[in-house]
C-alpha cells in the first residue's frame, strides 16, 4: 500500500518522516517516483496536474494539502466516487483573520500613504478615516470566513458577510445567495474575499463588482487568484473607483516578475502567505483521516463534489 505525495509548493521530507513514524505499514512515495501505480491507495496533493489522479486505479481517497481543493474537482479526468478531503481549520482561520485585520487597518489608518510620506521625509498629519466609515464585507462565511468576519467585528468595524446559504453569526449581517451580492457589495467599503474557487465563484471580483462598491473602496483577496479579474482591478484602481488592494493569491503563482501588480502603487502583493500549510500543524489531521478511512469511519473535511468545496 502506497501514499503518493505531489506538491510543487510543499517539501515532502516532513511528510516522509511523519508517515514512517505514524503509519509505517504504508509506503511513502513522491511523484514521479510512484512505484507501481496500482499500489497507490492515498494521494496527498497540492495543485496536481490534470490526469495525474486518473492514473491511479486503486485510489481510496485524495487528501488535499490545503483548505481549498481547486483545481481538483474541475479536472474532467478525476476518478468518480473517490472521496476528496480538504484541511479544515488547522490554524488557518486565525491566520487569515490576522491578515485581513492588518489589511483593513492599513487602509483605514492610511498606513500606505504614511509609508510614502516617511520615504520622502514629509511630516503630513493626514486626516484619519473613521472605522465607522469603513464597513467591511467578507465573501465566504465558512470555517475561515466566519472567524475573519467575527474578528474584524471585534476590532470595531461594521461587518457583513456573503455566503451561499443563510446563517446566523453574532454581530455579522449575513447576505446569502447570488441575489444579495449587489446589496452586499454596495454597503462594503472593503471587500475581503475568503471564498473557495468553483465555477460559480471564478471571476467574481470583476469590473461589475468594483463598480457596485462605494467609490474609494478596497479589495483584499485571500481566496484564490482566479476569483479576481486582474485587468478589471487595475482599471478600477486607475480610475479611482477603488483606492487600494492587498492581494495574497494570483492566477499564476509565483506571480511573474513582469506582472503589473508588483509595481502598481495602489497594490500590496504578498506571496500566498496569509495562511500557509505548515506540515507540523496539519499532519495530525491528515494522519487521523487516513486512520479513519482504514477503519471505515467518516473522515474530516469531505468535499461535496456537487458544490466543489
Ligand atoms: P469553507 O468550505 O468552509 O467555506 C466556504 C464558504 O464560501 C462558505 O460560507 C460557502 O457558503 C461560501 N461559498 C461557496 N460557494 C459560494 C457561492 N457560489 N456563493 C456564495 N458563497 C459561496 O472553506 P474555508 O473557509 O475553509 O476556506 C475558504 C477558502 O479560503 C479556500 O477554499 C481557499 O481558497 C482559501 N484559502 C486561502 C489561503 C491563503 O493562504 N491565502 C489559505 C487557506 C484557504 P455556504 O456556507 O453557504 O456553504
Amino acid at each position: 500500500m502506497t501514499i503518493l505525495f505531489y506538491s510543487e509548493a510543499d517539501s515532502a521530507e516532513p511528510w516522509r518522516e511523519a508517515f514512517a513514524r505514524e503509519l509505517p505499514h504504508i509506503a511513502f512515495r513522491v511523484w514521479p517516483d510512484a512505484g507501481p501505480l496500482e499500489s497507490v491507495r492515498y494521494a496527498l496533493v497540492w495543485n496536481p496536474p490534470r490526469g495525474l489522479l486518473a492514473r491511479l486505479p486503486n485510489l481510496k481517497a485524495i487528501l488535499a494539502l490545503g483548505a481549498g481543493v481547486d483545481p481538483i474537482p474541475t479536472d474532467p479526468t478525476l476518478p468518480k466516487g473517490v472521496p476528496l478531503l480538504r484541511l479544515v481549520d488547522v490554524g488557518f482561520p486565525a491566520q487569515m483573520a490576522e491578515y485581513a485585520i492588518y489589511a483593513v487597518l492599513k487602509f483605514q489608518r492610511r498606513m500606505g500613504e504614511l509609508d510614502d510620506l516617511q520615504r520622502r521625509a514629509q511630516w503630513n498629519q493626514l486626516d484619519p478615516f473613521f472605522a465607522r466609515d469603513f464597513p467591511v464585507g467578507v465573501m465566504g462565511l465558512g470555517v475561515i470566513g466566519k472567524v475573519v468576519a467575527q474578528r474584524l467585528s471585534a476590532v470595531g468595524y461594521a461587518v457583513a458577510g456573503w455566503a451561499r446559504g443563510p446563517k446566523t453569526i453574532e454581530n455579522v449581517e449575513v447576505y446569502s445567495a447570488r441575489g444579495r451580492l449587489k446589496d452586499f457589495l454596495a454597503r462594503s467599503r472593503v471587500v475581503v474575499n475568503a471564498l473557495p474557487l468553483t465555477p460559480q465563484t471564478e471571476n467574481i471580483l470583476d469590473a461589475a463588482a468594483f463598480a457596485t462598491m462605494p467609490r474609494g473602496g478596497y479589495v483584499v483577496n485571500i481566496g484564490r487568484g482566479a476569483h479576481l479579474v486582474d485587468r478589471d482591478l487595475i482599471d478600477a484602481l486607475d480610475s479611482g473607483q477603488l483606492a487600494g488592494a492587498m492581494l495574497d493569491v494570483f492566477r499564476e503563482e509565483p506571480l511573474p516578475s513582469t506582472h503589473p501588480f508588483w509595481r502598481h502603487p495602489k497594490i500590496v502583493v504578498t506571496p500566498h502567505i496569509a495562511a500557509p500549510t505548515i506540515a507540523s500543524e496539519v499532519q495530525a489531521q491528515v494522519i487521523d483521516n487516513i486512520r479513519r478511512l482504514e477503519r471505515g469511519e467518516p473522515p474530516v473535511g469531505l468535499v461535496d463534489p456537487s458544490r466543489g468545496y
